[in-house]
């Protein structure tokens, strides 16, 4: 394999907005030197827009792809909430083999590498077959979800997730989460498959999930805690899990996270949407990343994450599509930008006086966030990054006359296309002219899986 090498117009740096860089990549798809300054000469690929950090997405369950749009019926119950979307997907959830989760998760990777994310962090916990019994290979389901990332190029930090109980503290399992269930000893031989499955890829990461609270005990989230990588945990997404916390511990969800764990910037607090004052700043103090899925917490009904309080506080956060009912960067940041607008009625929430352009604000904050969440080298055009580039076409009538954090305003917060035209993943192009290179196939694939699962 050659080495790599692009040449960007206008490409975003950690010091801003450069004209005319040569990125150069190792063979291996690391960033090597970042020129700025330099007429295009050579053989560097020519991206002639505007180029920004490919986006780490920061908390995805693929198989729900073939869900989304599919659970928005009124229930005989007449008051659909989370818990009643969660009876649906545990229904759903039943019919999945192995090649169904690998083509929906890669048909999944084509839509985010598409829309600019160029990395995932998947919270696995489909392990097992639809009776409970594990598969002859107990880490069968986690290597389908690298499988499908290695065929759609998309960077992965895997997250085996622990999961045990049905409610707070050691409640027995709902029949519909058997395929989800381990004990620490089988857990940790996912775990372990998944290292050995990860190892020396440098396109790879492994972490660790325990679902929630409602899903593990306290001796649980010890026996992980000194885990040397990202760790991720559902938190406070609802105000009955709120409610169920505080009659079991006397302590709100994250309130209980910040007294009873060491949180430290390995940690991911997926949702963490209903906090109080004091948990805002417990968590903005913690370094921990406050993990938001904008636009699943609007479809599920969850709440507002409060923004403003965590910024202020230096609070860390990145971007997932969860549920995936949208699956582009631009989405997630608009939503979780106007929702703040509806329930403050106010514009431009995320900004500073020395940061006034929203769009890259969140977009600067997301990366970061997101990198850190992910436990890899990426969210930064910088050397020793990985090369993971994404080109808007500023040709594109949505970006038409804008250029450095205005066009950023305009791509997250106007009109509905997609200006992404090139994304570059490891130092490889994956996505030309908008479409990712082997979309076809991973369509058809995805159409089979779709008919088996919706027969
Ligand atoms: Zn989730």
């Amino acid at each position: 394999m050659a080495a790599t090498a692009f040449h960007a117009a206008h490409a975003l740096l950690p010091g801003g907005w450069a004209r005319d860089v040569l990125i150069e990549a190792s063979p291996q798809g690391d960033i090597h030197a970042v020129t700025p300054g330099i007429a295009p000469t050579g053989p560097a690929r020519r991206l002639s827009g505007h180029v920004v950090p490919g986006m780490p997405n920061l908390h995805s369950h693929a198989f729900q792809r073939a869900m989304a749009g599919g659970a928005e019926r009124r229930s005989p119950a007449g008051q659909d909430s989370f818990w009643t979307w969660r009876e649906t997907m545990y229904r759903f959830v039943g019919r999945f083999s192995p090649e169904d989760a690998e083509a929906v998760a890669a048909q999944l990777h084509v839509e985010l590498l598409e829309h600019g994310f160029t990395a995932v962090a998947e919270f696995h916990y489909l392990h097992h077959q639809p009776d409970g019994m594990p598969y002859a290979d107990v880490a069968e389901m986690a290597k389908r979800q690298l499988a499908a990332a290695r065929r759609s190029g998309i960077g992965m930090t895997l997250l085996p997730s622990l999961y045990r109980y049905g409610g707070i503290f050691g409640k027995p399992p709902h029949d519909g989460q058997r395929r989800f269930l381990n004990d620490l000893d089988r857990f940790m031989q996912i775990v372990e498959a998944s290292r050995t499955a990860t190892a020396g890829d440098l396109q790879m990461a492994l972490g660790l999930a325990p679902h929630s609270l409602r899903a593990v005990t306290p001796d649980m989230l010890r026996a992980i805690r000194d885990f040397a990588g990202p760790i991720h945990i559902h938190a406070a997404e609802q105000p009955k899990e709120v409610e169920e916390c505080l009659a079991a511990t006397g302590a709100r969800p994250v309130r209980w996270v910040l007294d009873n764990t060491p949180l430290d910037a390995r940690w991911v607090l997926i949702h963490a949407t209903h906090l109080d004052k004091a948990e805002v700043a417990g968590l903005a103090r913690s370094g921990a990343v406050a993990g938001l899925c904008p636009t699943t917490e609007a479809s599920l009904g969850d709440g507002i994450f409060r923004l403003p309080g965590f910024l202020a506080q230096g609070g860390r956060f990145g971007i997932g599509t969860d549920s995936h009912v949208g699956t582009a960067p631009a989405f997630e940041l608009r939503q979780l930008e106007t929702s703040q607008r509806l329930r403050g009625h106010a514009r431009a929430v995320a900004t500073a006086e020395q940061n006034p352009h929203p769009g890259r604000t969140l977009l600067d904050a997301a990366l970061a966030g997101g990198a850190q969440a992910s436990g890899r080298r990426i969210g930064a055009i910088a050397p020793g990054m990985r090369c993971d580039l994404v080109e808007l076409d500023d040709t594109h009538p949505l970006l038409l006359g804008r250029q450095g954090d205005a066009l950023l305003d305009a791509w997250v917060f106007s009109g509905q296309g997609n200006p992404v035209r090139r994304v570059a993943c490891g130092g490889r192009m994956v996505v030309e002219a908008g479409r990712h290179v082997d979309a076809m196939a991973i369509r058809d694939a995805f159409g089979q899986a779709m008919r088996r699962l919706t027969a």
